[in-house]
């Protein structure tokens, strides 16, 4: 919880007590607006290789020392060049660039709550879809709310640690996990990001964790991405994930049953790509941010005819 005095920010610089009320400065203010492919966000079972609109404003509610976005999610709003951008206009945006979904992303939208609201129930209306890319450190109710207005999201679990939230994020873990479980409730497509840092949440014990509490709460088919950690702003004092790592955290997980599970920030060919849980068939093709081939047949495997995990159409 933060308590803003009046004429002060909050810690996270975008939100001001301005003559007794709580305002948000960057409403409307986007300080990054792009056109990526979704599966950068990353996203591997929502709508393979289509355009998403992504945007951000400047600001965030948590403090990672490797955060990689340091530059826009630690700075002040005031300090950066920003768009001007009404929800409406993001929407004609989207639509005039052929992209059939917006991602509030790169920071973090809990941080922009309104606006991406706003443009969530504009885009709804306009038959565009919503995408949030989060940490999902939030209080129930808004991110109930947020969640009926979104489709898919991928949500960073950092660790299975609540000592690690609050050393190296500044937040805590049980809000993350009540985010979690509420998205999956509302029906929002849920794929979770794990960024693996050496020495910090990289033991047997700390993947196994994970990956246990993603299969028993959100289900053995939710996307699990394993990302490779580089030395980013207050965290240079290691190296990079080690691939062999990243290959563990995978096996680890895929011992646990877990059925999609991704390495993320490196390039391995098998682990970029989609298989049928049920036979095994190749099913999505990617290489990097491409899709080469995508196999799935209205929402099933071509072969076996299990319907697949994900919003594909
Ligand atoms: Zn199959």
């Amino acid at each position: 919880m933060c308590e803003i005095a009046p004429g002060q920010s909050g810690v996270c610089r975008v939100r001001a007590n301005i003559d007794g009320k709580i305002k948000s400065l960057t409403y409307g203010s986007p300080c990054s607006i792009a056109i990526d492919p979704v599966e950068k966000k990353p996203l591997y079972h929502f709508l393979p290789g289509s355009q998403i609109l992504s945007l951000a404003t400047a600001g965030c509610n948590l403090r990672c020392k490797f955060c990689q976005n340091w530059e826009i999610s630690q700075g002040d709003p005031h300090d950066m060049q920003n768009y001007s951008a009404s929800p409406a206009e993001l929407v004609a945006l989207a639509e005039e660039r052929g992209c059939h979904s917006i991602a509030y992303t790169y920071t973090d939208p809990v941080v922009y709550y309104e606006y991406a609201l706003d443009c969530s129930k504009k885009a709804h209306e306009a038959g565009i879809r919503n995408v949030l890319v989060t940490a999902a450190y939030v209080k129930p109710e808004p991110w109930g709310e947020l969640c009926r207005f979104t489709d898919a999201a991928n949500i960073d679990l950092k660790a299975f640690s609540d000592e690690f939230y609050r050393n190296i994020c500044g937040a805590a873990l049980q809000p993350v996990l009540n985010a979690l479980v509420a998205a999956k409730d509302t029906g929002v497509m849920l794929e979770v990001t794990n960024l693996v840092i050496p020495g910090l949440n990289d033991s047997d014990a700390d993947l196994k964790n994970l990956t246990r509490w993603v299969k028993e709460n959100l289900g053995v088919e939710t996307p699990l991405h394993f990302s490779r950690f580089f030395p980013q702003y207050h965290m240079i004092d290691r190296d990079p994930t080690p691939k062999a790592t990243l290959r563990r955290s995978k096996e680890i997980a895929e011992s646990e049953g877990l059925k999609h599970v991704y390495l993320g920030n490196v390039i391995t060919k098998a682990a970029e790509n989609t298989y049928c849980p049920g036979c095994g068939e190749l099913l999505v093709e990617r290489h990097s941010y491409a899709v080469l081939r995508n196999n799935i047949k209205e929402g099933c495997c071509p072969e076996c005819d299990r319907e697949i995990y994900g919003v594909w159409r």
